[in-house]
């Protein structure tokens, strides 16, 4: 076990802040003894934590934390004192924008830190006069942001996790609650399902929500959009619908009864590899049930269509009346601490803090009075397309708090795609994959060596309280971002905070869904989202006299299926990706715990018997996973937890670089990859056959 040495004598000031790692937003606090301990929070009420959450502090006195800048010379990294290193960002960015613009830099923003560093690293894009910023929600949920904001008006979770423990029924769509989000699931879903709820889950592989569900639908990937189109042809033809929610609060239903008229429950369920008769059975359940919600995770929205398959869904909430209610709307879960918070904020590259677009004339005059410079009017790159044209129209590259070489669908190529950037400073705790291809790397700080404020899943603005000092020369993230806004915009003294208190009141001017927020306001409690300049309080439930569109009205929207972009060649089998309770995201974190590797310390390929048989693969054997893009060695877990046909493996681990397999075809509306489809070869490794 790493000791945390700069901990050690913490206890005396150790504060409540929020756990660094899922959606959820627990409450912790150092324990003194290196790990973390769960207290009463906003969330978590009874204290509870999950591992991940008592291994946080693990990663904070890490032995490979970076303490000094790192500056590339003659190929080799040197350390270097903070001014030469932050000359060289301003210097070389300086000579990106005189050669190219300021449309070729990208900026990747960070949704594992706070909302203030998110609004100043957008502002900082933003005041260079590019829109070229975007978090790592683009790979998670963009899709259902871009298909809830077009439907609703809003792109987040439409119910709030308290009221969610009063539904009825629980209409799961790739997503794993009960170990991705774990204490939302124990201390909120959970007592709904033990309070008689029932749960509906759609996923391909059996996991620990599962073994709570009364109907498990283990779809093929990709296949969706046929379950729900089946589901909502079964609510319709039984008259499962609400007809006065239809009348008052939803409009194309004609043309949607119409769409319906094609659709066979049967045929879609044998597309989907599922039985017809727990198709039937679901849409039962969600269609009688009092109050139905769906919750939705990146099994739903990592494909080409995942904003089509977000559409889908939306249907089956607004068909029964499923909307502006307690316990009912739709519902994603977020994956990291803040990843909403960095898109409330700005750092998107088609929308201003508060989610206005940034070619509303309105709403960039507003943020133009506030920041005293013209905006960008275009919308800029998402990161995924930005990495497509490395070197060609984008020369630059910020990277603040991720890890894009290991995260990036196709991501051998993304990390040979860095290397054609003219220039790139990565800010990072470590010497993550993506930093070995930068020219400057700025050591900064972790979670718990910072204030702000992060966001969680139910729009809950929650603030985070420093337990550590920082190691070495290490900075504050926000002092090192506002020393570059500082050096390469013409507009230093905007970029002269006196603290993150000061950039949150600055947020809340230019927001309209933070404007009634106050840094004070929060505490020790939370503030939700949207709360309007003029009101008392944040608004829960979403939706519920009109939408947040303004409307009263929302549609009913007709989908057909999608084909995967991968086709599957002979003996191929279909790849989709997933997280574990251990470990988080690319795994740069969790993999640096001792306690949580002990817990998981390799990837394993999860492949059916039926599948592993003619391969000759056993339990425990070391197979090659490959297709054209790539070739990863993984060893095989045998389970019938997976589908036949489908083989799963995590996106934690550097090796095997799982992201390797992953293709380039994106969502067309919303650029998210299609994470969760990958045609590949699996065989035995060489090793194992010559072992044998
Ligand atoms: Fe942290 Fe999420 Fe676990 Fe809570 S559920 S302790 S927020 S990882």
């Amino acid at each position: 076990m790493t000791e945390p040495t700069v901990l050690t004598d913490r206890s005396a000031r150790a504060e409540p802040t929020v756990c660094p790692f899922c959606g959820v937003g627990c409450t912790i606090e150092y324990a003194g003894n290196g790990g973390a301990t769960g207290t009463e929070g906003p969330v978590n009420t009874n204290a509870e934590i999950c591992p991940k959450g008592a291994a946080a502090f693990d990663v904070v006195a890490h032995e490979d934390r970076l303490t000094e800048p790192l500056v590339r010379h003659d190929g080799r990294f040197v350390t270097a004192p903070w001014e030469e290193a932050l000359n060289r960002v301003r210097t070389r960015l300086e000579r990106v924008i005189d050669e190219h613009g300021p449309d070729a830099i990208q900026f990747f923003a960070s949704s594992n830190c706070t909302n203030e560093e998110n609004y100043v690293l957008q502002k900082i894009a933003r005041t260079l006069g590019t829109n070229n910023v975007d978090n790592c929600a683009r790979l998670c949920h963009a899709s259902t942001v871009a298909a809830m904001s077009e439907r609703l008006g809003a792109g987040a979770m439409t119910n709030t996790l308290d009221d969610l423990s009063e539904t009825d029924c629980l209409f799961v769509n790739g997503a794993n609650p009960a170990e991705q989000h774990p204490v939302a699931f124990r201390s909120y879903l959970l007592p709904a399902i033990q309070n008689g709820a029932s749960l509906i889950h759609v996923d391909p592989r059996a996991n620990d929500t599962t073994e709570a569900a009364d109907v498990h639908l283990s779809l093929r990937p990709g296949t969706d959009i046929q379950v729900a189109n089946a589901i909502a042809k079964v609510i319709v033809s039984e008259g499962l619908v609400d007809d006065a929610f239809l009348a008052e609060r939803v409009t194309g239903v004609d043309a949607f009864r119409e769409h319906l008229a094609d659709v066979d429950v049967k045929a879609n369920a044998e597309e989907a590899g599922v039985d017809p008769a727990a198709i039937r059975e679901a849409a039962r359940l969600f269609g009688e049930a009092e109050r139905g919600a769906v919750i939705t995770g990146m099994g739903t929205s990592q494909h080409r269509c995942g904003t089509d398959n977000v559409h889908a869904l939306l249907n089956l909430a607004l068909l029964t009346g499923n909307v502006g209610r307690p316990g009912t709307g739709v519902n994603p879960l977020r994956g990291q601490n803040n990843v909403q918070g960095a898109s409330d904020v700005g750092a998107l590259p088609g929308v201003l803090p508060g989610y206005e677009s940034v070619t509303d004339p309105d709403a960039r005059a507003r943020v133009e009075a506030e920041w005293e410079v013209e905006l960008p009017t275009e919308p800029g790159l998402t990161e995924v397309r930005a990495t497509h044209r490395f070197g060609d129209d984008i020369h630059a590259a910020v990277v603040f708090g991720e890890n894009p070489a290991v995260t990036e669908p196709n991501a051998t190529a993304v990390g040979s795609a860095f290397d054609d950037l003219d220039f790139c400073v990565v800010i990072d705790l470590f010497e993550t994959e993506t930093a070995k291809h930068a020219d400057v790397v700025l050591p900064g700080s972790s979670w718990a060596e910072k204030a702000g404020t992060v966001t969680n899943t139910d729009r809950r603005v929650l603030r985070m309280r420093p337990n550590a000092d920082l190691p070495g020369n290490a900075r504050r993230d926000l002092d090192i971002l506002t020393a570059i806004g500082r050096g390469v915009t013409d507009r230093p003294t905007e970029f002269e905070y006196d603290g993150p208190e000061a950039v949150f009141e600055e947020l809340t001017r230019v927001s309209p869904i933070y404007a009634g927020m106050t840094y004070n306001g929060i505490g020790a409690g939370y503030q939700r989202w949207p709360f309007p300049a003029d009101a008392e309080s944040g608004t829960d439930v979403l939706h519920t006299e009109t939408f947040a569109t303004g409307e009263p009205t929302a549609p009913l929207s007709a989908v057909d299926p999608v084909p995967p972009a991968d086709s599957l060649e002979d003996g191929e089998l279909t790849l989709t990706t997933g997280r574990v309770l251990q470990h988080f995201n690319s795994g740069a974190l969790t993999r640096r715990s001792d306690r949580l590797m002990a817990m998981r310390g390799e990837d394993t390929l999860q492949i059916h018997p039926a599948d592993a048989d003619p391969r000759e693969i056993e339990d425990g054997d070391s197979v090659t996973v490959s297709n054209e893009r790539g070739s990863v060695t993984v060893t095989a877990d045998v389970t019938t937890a997976v589908r036949r046909g489908v083989v799963f493996c995590t996106f934690h681990y550097a090796e095997p670089l799982v992201n390797a397999l992953t293709g380039d075809d994106l969502d067309p509306v919303a650029e998210i990859p299609e994470y969760k489809h990958s045609g590949v070869r699996v065989e035995r490794a060489e090793a194992t056959v010559e072992a044998n």
